[in-house]
């Protein structure tokens, strides 16, 4: 699974901002992102659609992930959604589709309709979203193979699934998928960040998503509507995090001491 992709969510939801939302995706593209994420929530399916212009005549298109809402997660529900997924997005496969949190519907139904979908080469690969580690290992049990993804809240003021979802997760090889990484941009806002930005010479933006990427099995989905922006968290790529600064990292946003409840947004 590709480790930077391009976030999704509030687009679609306004048709002036349409426009923007799409040449900052198709720019993305373009400059290398190698993979977006959306949802059918996301602007009740036009997001998908932003993202099926996006990717629409690409001889090699991005990875793409999107999610099934819980309340359509049944057997018959999951494969319906995926169906109208796939039509909004344009593609014959989606490459990772999770389960958006957990509902009211059996889990077992859900990955059931994951493997049917699968075998019928529709999605590549199947995951959860929200998932802390108790729902975690429900998933263990009741599929045969939950090796996809689990995509949670995590970024460096939000670090409770280091606490037991991480080593748990690290230990199967599944990879996290951390979403909100600038913590819908109020992280950018710390003066403590900032400082330390300024003297490794990158923006705050480029610090936060290259300490989410120092740490193996941890991918991440920065979310903008503007080229610029989407020009410069892709620039997280190239920073390289000393230990010194991890350690200073850690001093101002300290990793969880007890376990804490799953924060979602
Ligand atoms: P985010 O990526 O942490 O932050 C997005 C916000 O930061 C936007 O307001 C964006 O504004 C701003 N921003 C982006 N790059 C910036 C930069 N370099 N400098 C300054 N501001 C910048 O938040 P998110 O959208 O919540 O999370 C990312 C993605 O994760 C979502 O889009 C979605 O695909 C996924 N997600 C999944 C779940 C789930 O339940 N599974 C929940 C939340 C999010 P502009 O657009 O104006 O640039």
């Amino acid at each position: 699974m590709p480790v930077l992709g391009l976030g999704t969510w509030r687009m679609g939801e306004n048709g002036r901002r349409r426009a923007d939302e799409l040449d900052a995706l198709k720019h993305g593209v373009e400059i290398g992102y190698p993979m977006i994420d959306t949802a059918e929530m996301y602007g009740d399916g036009n997001a998908e659609e932003i993202v099926g212009d996006a990717i629409a005549g690409l001889t090699q298109r991005p990875y793409i992930v999107s999610k099934v809402y819980p309340h359509n997660a049944t057997r018959a529900g999951t494969i319906a959604a995926c169906e109208r997924s796939l039509k909004r997005l344009g593609i014959e496969r989606i490459d990772l589709y999770l389960l958006h949190w957990r509902g009211n519907a059996p889990l077992e139904e859900t990955f059931e309709a994951f493997h049917r979908l699968r075998e019928a080469g529709k999605i590549a690969d199947f995951g959860v979203s929200n998932f802390d580690r108790d729902d975690m290992e429900d998933a263990a049990r009741f599929d045969r193979g939950l090796t996809g993804s689990n995509q949670v809240l995590y970024c460096l003021s939000r670090r409770g699934p280091e606490f037991d979802l991480i080593p748990w997760m690290r230990k199967r090889s599944i990879p996290l998928m951390a979403y909100s990484p600038l913590d819908q941009g109020s992280l950018l806002r710390k003066p403590a960040l900032g400082k330390l930005a300024g003297e490794i010479g990158c923006t705050p933006a480029q610090l936060c998503l290259a300490w989410l990427l120092a740490q193996p099995g941890v991918v991440t989905i920065p979310k903008s509507a503007s080229r610029e922006r989407v020009e410069e968290n892709l620039g997280a790529l190239e920073i390289k995090l000393t230990p010194a600064i991890m350690s200073e990292l850690d001093r101002t946003f300290p990793p969880p001491k007890r376990k804490q409840p799953l924060e979602m947004l």
